[in-house]
């Protein structure tokens, strides 16, 4: 559920009518809504009752300033993945100690940083790295609080790019090579093991990959502590998927995915971390734009948009589906025709929907891309030199803008020319 809906034929964000926006900040922008963010923290947070838990919300889906100030006033941790989120969670008021470190690629800088500004764990990846990380705490005089991610070899049924837990992808240590890499943990002097990290992979719509994990995580837990570790904490990773396309998808609630939970690894007396982002951001943005020409073709009719894959690349990224709406809602019985949705962007990449029965829009209407507040915004790019656009978050009747558009002079003059021209 979310809190974009139609008041009086105009669809709203919350209280602030979408056309009001628009004219305001101009199209194309992307708009989040407080309320929806924070509904989604409460269904977790009852998802997980009784257990000792912490969310740590994946920033990498949605990094603006505001977005993660907003989970952090509802007592959210951060799960960061480059030096970058864990300055932006900093800056944000996120204490070191509700911040964990996730990635396969941590340089030593990005370990120093972290190290020096507190953190609550690093989840390694590897055995280099946790060498690595080892040497930067005792240079340091610290000891690293760390997991250590285990590839489950599960495959998460979804998308080939956003799976991450089966032997074949990057992520992780082999979970049957893991008792070896726990006991070579004991040994390192820089870093102390917490527990154990997993995350197998992103929007998935099925929860019979998470029990199939979370149980090899229950047994990998038993058998740890029987080696003489401690494992007091698990991170669970994040992945649960959303109804992209409501119509016609029913992902798994947060209340039966947090049954798993209990049911796989509730008994061990650990602190359970979970990691989810899109689940947090995505159904709580929209992305509006405006249609610039409606083009007669042979056989079919473009929408010609003012926003593109630089805007939204998930479409052209991963072939993803997100529900398309006109902002004036149509008339009851109003008869729909298939359209071509499309951007300026000089590539036919560049399609966000083919066929997509709408209302008859005209030119100048308004149009809003569902389910846009993950992996939209942060995933953006000025591809062909398009400024990146604004961010607008709504409370109630209130609205800010949190990303202002920058100028063509902002973009051009971040290029400098050599000293030789
Ligand atoms: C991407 C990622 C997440 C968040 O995944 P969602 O599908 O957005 O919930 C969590 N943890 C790690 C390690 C990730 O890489």
């Amino acid at each position: 559920m979310d809190h974009f809906l139609y008041k009086d034929g105009i669809l709203h964000a919350e209280d602030v009518a979408i056309p009001e926006i628009a004219a305001s900040v101009g199209t194309p922008f992307y708009v989040y809504s407080t309320a929806t963010l924070t509904r989604h923290f409460d269904v977790f947070t009852e998802a997980l009752s009784g257990m000792d838990h912490l969310i740590c919300y994946a920033m990498k889906s949605n990094s603006n300033q505001a977005v993660i100030a907003h989970m952090a006033a509802l007592g959210a941790g951060m799960d960061v993945v480059s030096g970058g989120e864990y300055l932006r969670a900093k800056a944000a008021g996120v204490p070191g100690d509700k911040i964990v470190f996730s990635g396969v690629g941590k340089t030593a800088e990005e370990m120093r940083m972290a190290l020096d500004g507190g953190i609550r764990q690093f989840n390694v990846e590897s055995e280099p790295e946790m060498e690595r990380l080892s040497q930067v705490a005792r240079s340091l005089g610290k000891v690293a609080p760390i997991t250590i991610r285990v590839n489950p070899d599960v495959d998460a049924k979804t998308h080939e790019k956003i799976s991450t837990g089966r032997k074949e992808d990057k992520f992780g240590i082999p979970i049957g090579r893991a008792r070896e890499v726990y006991a070579r943990a004991a040994a390192l002097p820089g870093v102390k093991v917490v527990g154990i990290d997993v995350h197998i992979g992103s929007q998935l719509t099925n929860l019979e990959p998470f029990e199939l994990a979370y149980g090899k995580v229950a047994d990998l837990t038993r058998q740890l502590r029987e080696d003489g570790h401690e494992i007091t904490r698990l991170d669970l990773g994040g992945g649960l998927g959303i109804p992209y396309e409501r119509s016609n998808s029913a992902p798994p609630l947060p209340l039966d995915y947090g049954d798993v939970i209990r049911r796989t690894v509730g008994d061990l007396g650990c602190e359970i971390e979970i990691e989810p982002g899109r689940l947090i951001s995505g159904n709580a943005g929209l992305l509006v734009a405006s249609t610039i020409y409606v083009k007669h073709g042979e056989g079919r009719d473009f929408l010609i948009l003012d926003a593109a894959m630089n805007d939204l690349i998930r479409p052209a990224m991963y072939g993803a589906w997100h529900d398309i709406i006109p902002v004036r809602e149509a008339e009851a019985g109003a008869e729909q025709q298939p359209y071509d949705i499309v951007g300026p962007v000089c590539e036919s990449g560049d399609t966000f929907a083919r066929q997509r029965n709408l209302p008859e829009i005209r030119e100048d209407d308004l149009i809003a891309f569902r389910s846009a507040g993950a992996y939209g915004a942060v995933m953006s790019s000025e591809y062909n030199s398009r400024p990146l656009i604004p961010e607008v978050m709504v409370k109630g009747d209130q609205f800010a803008v949190i990303r202002a558009r920058p100028s063509f002079d902002d973009m051009i003059n971040r290029d400098t020319l050599p000293q030789w021209a």
